[in-house]
């Protein structure tokens, strides 16, 4: 069982805050180049897995940059493409990252015809003004529209990434998207404090003392908001920044999280298998020209020691409110937790931020918003 994802690094334009590898289209050539380098590698991995006689996918994840941005018979090609090559069941969750804007009714009913059953939008935010000054294509409308639409094509797993923290955003605009946010019924609901990183429109402001953030309390009550109305509307926050309706958890990320092999194909993409990570060329130019010459487009590889695999499964547990299964993790590394990181839990009980439930080492509530500074116990 595996989880596939591929991405796709093309947008309309690039977003003040964005770090991921994305960008405008550059011409329609490069994206039909690209569609058919990612039908090479599909078939190259697809050779690699028959030998191992695992060709039975779990999930299939069409992230980016915005894959929602391709036309309707470039997603439908390239959902057959995998469902020729692995063992499709209708059990998979398949997931189709989408902005709003760049669906409509027609696309989505095709693509859910297509095998698709699972949407996740980048809406970020309801409130018009922030999402100008956030470089976003939408206004909240095409928003609500969207998700609309998906819902009259029949999706019934339905996601929504929402941002705080953002500059000049105030407690009560947060509040009001949050509200607007239940008032769309949907499946989950993702939650992600601002980081400015460097290289990006507002990292560069921020050097110039030009980013008007929210100061670092307000964004503390922000996050509890969040909590708080999600929770009272019914949903289960799952992990440090997801909610879910129970059932409707992402399968997709839950392998990450877990730590089950996945393959990453696309640009850039990485992935973790046959005990190795990896990691794709970030090179358009290169990535193109390695798959035309039946090459893997792989330029880092890297095999995690013992000690940096279960540093990893700890902290990648830790994020789940279920917190990591201690006997799971006796099983897979053949000793107590213990034994290795003794006096790390130690001292972290002693300070509150971990406890053990059942059987599960889990993050203390004061713990989840520092939990950045918990993991550095364990890496
Ligand atoms: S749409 Fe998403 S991937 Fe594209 S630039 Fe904006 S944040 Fe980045």
């Amino acid at each position: 069982m595996l989880g596939l994802y591929i991405h796709f690094p093309f947008c309309v334009q690039k977003c003040n805050y964005c770090d991921f590898l994305s960008g405008p289209i550059s011409s329609r050539d490069v994206v039909q180049d690209y569609l058919q380098a990612l039908e090479k590698e599909l078939t190259i991995y697809h050779d690699f897995l028959k030998r191992d006689g695992n060709l039975k996918l779990e999930t299939i994840y069409l992230g980016g940059g915005t894959p929602s941005l391709l036309e309707t018979h470039e997603l439908v090609r390239v959902l057959e493409k995998c469902r020729d090559l692995f063992n499709w069941s209708p059990q998979m969750e398949v997931t189709l990252e989408a902005n709003p804007g760049t669906v409509d009714i027609k696309k989505l009913v095709q693509l859910k015809k297509a095998g698709l059953n699972r949407l996740s939008f980048g809406v970020q935010s309801f409130d018009q003004n922030l999402l100008a000054s956030m470089g976003r294509i939408h206004s909240p409308k095409m928003a609500k529209e969207s998700i609309m639409a998906a819902k009259e094509a029949g999706f019934k797993n339905i996601s929504l990434d929402l941002m705080y923290g953002l500059p000049e955003q105030s407690l009560g605009q947060w509040e009001e998207t949050l509200v607007q946010t239940i008032e769309l019924d949907v499946q989950h609901i993702s939650v992600y404090g601002l980081k400015v990183e460097e290289g990006t429109v507002w990292g560069e402001w921020e050097s110039e003392g030009r980013l008007s953030l929210p100061e670092e309390d307000v964004v503390l009550t922000m996050r509890k908001y969040a909590n708080k109305i999600l929770r009272q509307a019914g949903f289960v926050r799952y992990e440090i920044s997801n909610y879910a309706r129970p059932g409707y958890e992402s399968r997709h990320n839950l392998g990450y999280w877990t730590g089950k092999p996945y393959l990453g194909l696309g640009l850039g993409a990485s992935s973790d298998y046959w005990n190795r990570r990896f990691v794709n060329t970030s090179n358009m130019e290169h990535y193109i020209f390695l798959l035309k010459r039946g090459q893997l487009p792989v330029t880092e590889e890297e095999i995690l020691s013992f000690r940096q695999r279960m540093g990893e499964t700890i902290f990648l547990g830790l994020r789940l409110s279920t917190g990591l299964d201690l006997e799971q993790f006796k099983k897979r590394y053949g000793v107590e937790i213990e034994v290795i990181y003794g006096a790390e839990i130690e001292k972290l009980k002693k300070m509150g931020l971990l406890k053990i439930n059942q059987g599960h080492l889990q993050l203390t509530t004061k713990a989840v918003s520092i939990a950045n500074y918990v993991f550095t116990f364990f890496v």
